[in-house]
């Protein structure tokens, strides 16, 4: 499908005279959109509840809106954990799933009342002895290892992923041992959570997860006694960043997931688990665009335009060779007859938005909107070079448009110096 930028190029010039590219642009309407619809594709199941992995875009102003829409927060690490209170988002409405985690962090998950998921066995006892006890309410990380394939979907996508080579998750043995410790420590009710794949783009992700996770609950709770009472999908479901792609559609995967359900759950007698989705790209990636100006073109074995923003700015094009899809603001009907290389200005060649991207021809002054940057966008910024982080602005949805976080100026990037 074509891909349309959610603000037209004289919204984006109004924006500029306030606030110079490069910015991260978020659109409310679109987040709420996504929002309600995944709410509504899983309001089948009483419990439900999508806790956003903040981790994605770990912004105040963007986990506020999801917050009214009724998400929580799936933190990992100490500053999301802050960042979730910082929002008036706490106790069940957290999910804490960290790995080689310290202390500390068990410490303010356990205060803020979060929901903590163990992603190994030893944490048992390291989080007892770190907390004084064992929550009632309690989660593990599950890995079923080998290669997890989802065959031949009807978008003619293959899904493979590796959980045997992940660093997260227990082992099947480990996971019963987690809960019969567990239960003998006090815990009451118990949760299982697994992320077997990234990005995915198919709608039977999920419903092959949850139907995975559902036969191993029912053998849970039949072979420990421990009562499950909810299973975390996790996050995963990805979003069609290349136009040719087509979405995955919210609806059809939670019927699927209903289904697996109905066919394993409801019969065990387990149809009071509710079902948890920790979901950061599909929530927030398309509701993103990195906005760009065009200051530079250079022409020498390859044709190259060189814009404002950098791979400090957004990492994945250059650690994943991640395709990004770039609009031309004002020449989206133009033809798409000059290949460039859209390049950033770090002191590393992998610094290129697009290689070979065929787009109508750039000018000096003209503004780029990378699209698709909602998630894994500006969090995943850096410093490097000397980079400043940029701003983040929000597009309400009257078209008014909000600071959300002031881009970084060289005093905070001298701040932490101590001589
Ligand atoms: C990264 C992560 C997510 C979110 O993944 P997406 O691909 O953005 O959906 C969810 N849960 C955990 C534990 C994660 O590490």
């Amino acid at each position: 499908m074509q891909k349309t930028p959610f603000v037209t190029k004289s919204q984006l010039e109004t924006i500029t005279r306030s606030y110079p590219t490069p910015f991260h642009l978020y659109d409310e309407a679109g987040i709420r959109r996504t929002a309600r619809a995944v709410n509504q594709a899983f309001s089948w199941n009483p419990g439900f509840r999508e806790y956003f992995a903040v981790k994605a875009t770990p912004t105040p102003g963007i986990l506020k809106i999801l917050h009214e829409e009724g998400c929580g927060c799936d933190c990992s690490s100490l500053t999301e954990l802050m960042m979730s209170r910082r929002c008036g988002i706490v106790g069940e409405e957290i999910m804490f799933s960290a790995n080689e985690t310290p202390a500390e962090e068990y410490v303010l998950a356990s205060e803020l009342g979060a929901i903590i998921n163990l992603d190994d066995i030893t944490h048992v006892d390291f989080l007892e002895q770190t907390i004084g006890f064992i929550p009632e309410k309690i989660s593990c990380r599950y890995n079923p290892g080998g290669v997890y394939t989802l065959g031949e979907s009807t978008e003619g996508f293959q899904v493979m992923d590796n959980p045997g080579d992940a660093k997260y998750g227990m082992t099947r043995e480990q996971l019963f041992q987690a809960f019969r410790m567990l239960k003998d420590k006090g815990a009451k009710e118990f949760g299982i959570h697994s992320f077997l794949a990234s990005n995915t783009l198919s709608n039977d992700y999920y419903p092959a997860l949850a139907a995975q996770l559902f036969r191993l609950a029912v053998e849970v709770q039949a072979q420990t006694g421990c009562h499950v009472t909810f299973v975390n999908l996790s996050g995963g479901v990805g979003v069609d960043y290349k136009p040719e792609q087509s979405a995955n559609d919210i609806f059809a995967i939670g019927e699927g997931v209903r289904r697996a359900y109905e066919e394993i759950l409801v019969p065990a007698g387990m149809g009071d688990v509710s079902i948890y989705t920790e979901m950061g790209r599909f929530m927030l990636a398309p509701h993103g665009h990195l906005v760009t100006r065009a200051i530079h073109e250079k022409h020498t074995y390859k044709d190259y335009v060189g814009v404002d923003a950098c791979a400090a700015n957004l990492m994945r094009p250059a650690i994943y060779g991640a395709y990004h899809h770039i609009t031309v603001m004002g020449k989206e009907n133009a033809p798409c007859d000059h290949k460039y290389d859209v390049v950033g200005s770090l002191c590393e060649n992998c610094d290129k938005f697009a290689v070979d991207r065929m787009l109508p021809e750039i000018e000096k002054g003209d503004l780029l909107v990378i699209h698709d940057t909602g998630a894994h966008g500006f969090s995943m910024g850096y410093n490097y070079n000397g980079r400043l982080r940029s701003a983040e602005l929000l597009l309400r949805e009257d078209g008014s448009v909000e600071l959300m976080r002031r881009a970084e100026t060289p005093e905070d990037y001298f701040a932490t110096l101590v001589w």
